[in-house]
Parts: C-alpha cells; sequence; structure tokens
C-alpha cells in the first residue's frame, strides 16, 4: 500500500504540474483547456479529493473520543496519566521552541527577505487572534455534544480523558461491560481507517493533480530563498533534531521509524492537515511502530492539535523575512519574544490547511511587524503548508514513541519488525 500511495503521490504531482504547465504556455486548443477544466480538473479531481478529505474528517472525533477512552480506562486505578501528560507536553513544548529557534537563526543568516521589493504587495486582512484567557478557558468544555459537532479537539479530549479515567474506576460488572463495550468499538473504528486507508492511492492521485495543476509555480521564483530556507530548516528538524531525540531517547533506529511513517507522511503532505490525517497518524503509531493505546491515544490527538513544529519553523522564516522586507530590526528580546508566541501560536494553530498564516499574524502583532507582510509569502504558502504538516505529525509521532518507550509502553519488537501492522491494511 505505501508503494501505491508513493507512486499515486508522484504521478499526482507530474500530471499536476504538467496540466498546469499545458495551460500556462496554451499547448492545448481553448475549447479543450476549457473541457479539461471543467470536467478533470475542477470535477473529477476536485470530487474525489475532497471526499477523500471528509472521510478522513469523518473519523477524527468518533475515533479521538473512543481511542482515548478505552486509553485512560486502561490506565486502571493507579493512574499514569500525570506522568505521561507532563513528558508529553514538556516534550511538544522542546521540541517547538527548538524548531523556531533553528528558524530564527537560519532566517539572520540567509536574510531571505533583504532587498524584497514592498511595491508587489497584495493585502492580507488579519482576523482577531483570542486573548491568552480565552485560550485557556475554552480548553473546558460546557457542552461535549458541541465540542464533538464543532470538532473542537482540545474539548473533545478533555471529555474523553474524563470518561475514561471514570470507566476505569468503575469496578463491578457495568464496569467491565462498559470496557468491553469501548475496546469493541475501537476495533471497528480502526477497521474504518484501514478500509479507507486502502482508497488512499486514488485520494491521494486526485488531490494532488487538482492542486499542482492549480499551483502556479513562478511565484516560487521570486521567493525562491524564502522558500528554501524554510524547507532547509524543515528537512534540518525533522532529519537532524527528530533524529538525535529519538535514537538518544529511545536507543532505537530513526530511520524505521522514518521508513514506518511513509505513507502517513504521504497523508499529511496531500491533506496539508494534522488533523485529518489523525486516524491514520494513530494506526501507523499503533500498530507499526508498537506504541500502546494508553499513550498513543492520548499523545497522538494532543499533538496534532497543539504541536506543530513545521509551522513555528514557517513562521520563524516568516517573521525575519518580514523583518528584512521592512527594514526593521526586532533585536534580540524581539526574537526571544517570537520564540515565545510562536510557541504559543503552535497551540492555538488548529490542524488544517493554512491556519499557520492566521496565527503568523498573531506573532508578528507581537513584535509590532506589519501584519500585511503576510501578503510578501502568500503565494507559496500552499506548498510550503504541504511539506511543514508533513514535518507537524512527524513531530508527534516521535514525542508519542518516546513517552512510549519511558512509560515501558512501547513494543520493541513490532517497532523493529518492517512487517509489523501491515496485515492490517
Ligand atoms: N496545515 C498545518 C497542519 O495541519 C497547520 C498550518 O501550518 O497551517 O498541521
Amino acid at each position: 500500500l505505501t508503494t501505491r500511495i508513493l507512486i499515486a503521490m508522484a504521478t499526482g504531482i507530474s500530471l499536476g504540474v504538467l496540466l498546469n504547465s499545458a495551460m500556462e504556455y496554451q499547448w492545448l486548443p481553448a475549447s479543450f483547456e476549457q473541457v479539461l477544466n471543467t470536467f478533470i480538473i475542477d470535477g473529477a479531481f476536485d470530487v474525489v479529493g475532497q471526499i477523500f478529505v471528509k472521510s478522513l474528517k469523518l473519523l477524527v472525533v468518533p475515533l479521538v473520543f473512543i481511542s482515548l477512552v478505552c486509553g485512560c480506562a486502561s490506565l486502571g486505578g493507579n493512574s499514569r496519566l500525570g506522568p505521561i501528560a507532563g513528558r508529553t507536553l514538556l516534550l511538544y513544548m522542546f521540541t517547538t521552541a527548538a524548531a523556531i529557534s533553528l528558524a530564527l537563526l537560519a532566517g539572520t543568516l540567509v536574510q531571505p527577505g533583504a532587498g524584497i521589493g514592498l511595491a508587489e504587495m497584495g493585502s492580507f486582512a488579519p482576523k482577531e487572534a483570542p486573548a491568552f484567557k480565552e485560550v485557556l478557558i475554552n480548553i473546558f468544555p460546557s457542552n461535549p455534544i458541541q465540542a464533538m459537532a464543532e470538532a473542537n479537539m482540545l474539548q473533545v479530549i478533555v471529555f474523553s480523558v474524563l470518561t475514561g479515567l471514570a470507566l476505569s474506576k468503575m469496578q463491578g460488572e457495568s464496569g467491565k461491560t462498559l470496557r468491553n463495550w469501548f475496546e469493541s468499538m475501537n476495533e471497528l473504528v480502526m477497521k474504518m481507517v484501514t478500509m479507507l486507508m486502502n482508497l488512499a492511492p486514488y485520494g491521494v492521485f486526485c488531490l494532488l493533480a487538482g492542486l499542482f495543476a492549480e499551483l502556479g509555480i513562478e511565484a516560487i521564483a521570486k521567493l525562491i530563498k524564502y522558500f528554501l530556507t524554510v524547507v532547509v530548516v524543515l528537512m534540518l528538524h525533522a532529519f537532524g533534531v527528530y533524529t538525535a531525540l529519538f535514537k538518544f531517547f529511545t536507543g532505537l533506529s530513526p530511520l524505521m521509524l522514518i521508513q514506518k511513517m511513509r505513507s502517513t507522511l504521504a497523508f499529511a503532505f496531500s491533506t496539508s492537515s494534522s488533523s485529518a490525517t489523525l486516524p491514520v497518524t494513530l494506526n501507523t503509531v499503533e500498530n507499526r511502530l508498537g506504541v500502546h493505546n494508553r499513550v498513543a491515544s492520548f499523545t497522538i490527538p494532543l499533538g496534532a492539535t497543539i504541536n506543530m513544529d513545521g509551522t513555528a519553523i514557517m513562521q520563524g522564516v516568516a517573521t525575519a523575512f518580514i523583518a528584512q522586507a521592512y527594514g526593521v530590526d526586532i533585536g534580540f528580546s524581539g526574537y526571544l519574544m517570537v520564540v515565545l508566541t510562536a510557541t504559543m501560536a503552535s497551540v492555538g494553530t488548529a490542524g488544517v490547511p493554512g491556519v499557520g498564516l492566521v496565527t503568523l499574524a498573531m506573532v508578528l502583532q507581537q513584535v509590532n511587524l506589519p501584519v500585511e507582510g503576510v501578503a510578501l509569502i502568500i503565494g507559496v504558502d500552499r506548498l510550503l503548508d504541504m511539506i511543514r504538516t508533513a514535518v507537524n505529525i512527524t513531530g508527534d509521532s516521535v514525542v508519542s514513541t518516546i513517552v512510549a518507550k519511558k512509560e515501558g509502553a512501547l513494543d520493541e519488537a513490532i517497532f523493529n519488525d518492517p512487517n509489523a501492522g501491515l496485515a492490517e491494511l
């Protein structure tokens, strides 16, 4: 399946780029181009792509709720939730702060914004960012149904943890029955995930072909320095920081982890959404990497919501870029402020396409940079969004495996077996 997904990805991108060039340079007769646009790019590709993403999203809320209830219920009487949550949050914050620092350093060294003409700027109207106090209060739901209907992940997580903990304390027969019911439901949702994964090659192909057919690549040429800086830092973070952390804390092979994550990364890349990829990430982390459900069910949904290292990297380079383009020096304290706010912004960034740009506005405001500067980089953000989302979910999986190792909840036989979990697909 991984091979099929990767082939679909490659052919989708190639076809998309080809179609884009064909239209750009008018290789095709106008009438043919219109048919192509209406029936294929805007038609078939869009329909299949959107249905694919919707079906993934469909599973997110039931999966997080059921899986997290099972996870917390299996923690038993001597709850380990405190240490698991503590370690997870610490690692999520640390990796994000490292990511943004690396990005700022690269942005300062490379100077991608030096000499950029502000004349070409379009407009960008920022959304009002909610106050930190509100963000904190909003983690707690007042109505579980509403939280689920709105797919407010942090609220769903809080409700699920509460339900799971209460369930773990129900001693008698009814508790056992209910736990069994949740276990069976968990199996059911996981089956649905694997069913969907089998359709992935078609979904991925259509999403990417449609996207690249519309994505003008000329914008990249103008912003090539910015674009490459972000990509290089993303790679450094994924292959440097994560690899080192993973090796240091677990002693296991980072290569094995990356290899097993390949198809999940393809999902993240094609959907640009950590949230939509969540069912696949959870499946991979549990069945392919051997992380026990009691750790994965908590760390992965939480990570998809609050841990966005790739997004933080884009925000770091973008802040440096915009400061340079406007000729403003934000100074050392400014950079420190960016590290702080971007780490917080990463918590507040929902795992859906393009939100990173919205929270970037919040970061810029903190250091008094013009928010309109976002308009400078908007042209290349779609492509960067795909790559950074893949980094975001790699971070979640790395942290989840490290925490599992520390908690004695990692099945190393599964982790080290290249074929483990493949039968599940
Ligand atoms: N698309 C990213 C994600 O879902 C968020 C962002 O950077 O816009 O992880």
